[in-house]
């Protein structure tokens, strides 16, 4: 397939890309660089199956030649960059998946839209199911962010039952790996790179709040299969082994070896308490579930971190 991929320049863009080309399909990566890097594609760029174009998705898509499929991964992530760029999240949210929607209905494509677990808000029931309709607060500083993903669902799914457009969306958890930027924010990168600078972790509010962390290459297996399946619903792609922010803090220490202390910040606002998917659908109806454990993962993270030391 001819693939648009909205974002492709970002964090997980650049290993989508990666295994799309891999499966022999050509990318056409479109990325505004808001959050994102050319360094992440750099590798790519001589392949004759790969193309970059700078573009800012909230303005009208064109692309030559035909596409068969849109996957729409354009949006900023970590709540820093959200909280960063509030109006620009929720334009490409809403304004930019209308436009990806639009290539899709135009070429015949099918579309994947990259959404996200904070759909689910401070999550009143663990784990979640894709069934749950979520606890947002749509006028709290994160309401950028998950309102516009919120929207994206709606819209992609209005666009395929008007319009006929085959759509699916992925609802992602938290995700890690090698090309997170260092001062991402989010907290595998930020506890990585502070343990490296040996400087103190800094842990938010009590940390008892939870996570479920997913290895980056473990998600782009559950979105290949979603790309690929006649599923036209949310479907959760994330690790279910949840863990405290506290506990993932001392997890750091060990595997790290480095001896540095933990420090207490405030929480930030509407902070989730709690996170952990329940991936029955992905397991049924895709065959999917996470193969690396967090150790591994980290492992691997933490290596690219130490050799790409900025
Ligand atoms: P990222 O910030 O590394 O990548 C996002 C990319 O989108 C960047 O390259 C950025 O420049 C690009 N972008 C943003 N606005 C754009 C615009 N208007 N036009 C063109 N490009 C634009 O983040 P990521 O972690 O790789 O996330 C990718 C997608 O996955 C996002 O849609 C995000 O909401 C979703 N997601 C990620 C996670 C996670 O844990 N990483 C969890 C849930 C959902
Ligand atoms: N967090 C933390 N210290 C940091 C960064 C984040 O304690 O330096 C916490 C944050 O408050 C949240 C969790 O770690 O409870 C995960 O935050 P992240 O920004 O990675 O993603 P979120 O799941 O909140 O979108």
């Amino acid at each position: 397939m001819r693939i648009l991929l909205t974002g492709g320049a970002g964090f997980i863009g650049s290993h989508l890309s990666e295994r799309l080309l891999a499966d022999g399909h050509e990318v056409v990566c479109m990325d505004n660089l808001i959050t994102g890097r050319t360094d992440n594609i750099a590798h790519l760029a001589g392949n004759p199956k790969f193309e970059f174009i700078k573009h800012d998705v909230t303005k009208y898509i064109y692309v030559s030649g035909k596409i068969d499929c849109v996957l729409h991964f354009a949006s900023p992530a970590s709540p820093v960059d959200y909280l960063m760029h509030p109006i620009k999240t929720l334009k490409v949210g809403s304004l930019g998946t209308h436009n990806s929607l639009g290539v899709a209905k135009e070429h015949g494509a099918r579309f994947l839209l990259a959404s996200t677990s904070e759909v689910y808000g401070d999550p009143a029931i663990t784990p979640q199911p894709e069934t749950y309709w979520g606890n947002v607060n749509p006028v709290g500083p994160r309401g950028v962010y998950d309102e516009a993903k919120r929207f994206a669902e709606a819209i992609t799914l209005a666009y395929h039952r008007a319009h006929g457009v085959d759509a699916k969306i992925v609802r992602i958890f938290n995700t890690y790996g090698e090309r997170m930027r260092h001062e991402d924010g989010r907290v595998v990168p930020n506890f990585i790179d502070q343990a490296m600078k040996g400087e103190p972790l800094t842990v938010y509010g009590d940390g008892s709040q939870t996570r479920s962390f997913c290895y980056v290459q473990d998600l782009v297996e559950g979105i290949v299969r979603l790309m690929n399946s006649d599923l036209n619903e949310p479907v959760n792609i994330g690790n279910p082994r949840e863990m405290s922010i506290l506990d993932f803090a001392k997890l750091i220490k060990e595997l790290t070896g480095i001896k540095t202390e933990i420090v207490f910040k405030d929480l930030p606002v509407d902070d989730p308490k709690q996170r952990r998917p329940d991936i029955t659908k992905a397991r049924t109806k895709l065959g999917w579930e996470p193969k690396v454990s967090f150790e591994e993962g980290l492992a691997k993270t933490i290596k690219w971190f130490k050799e790409n030391y900025k």
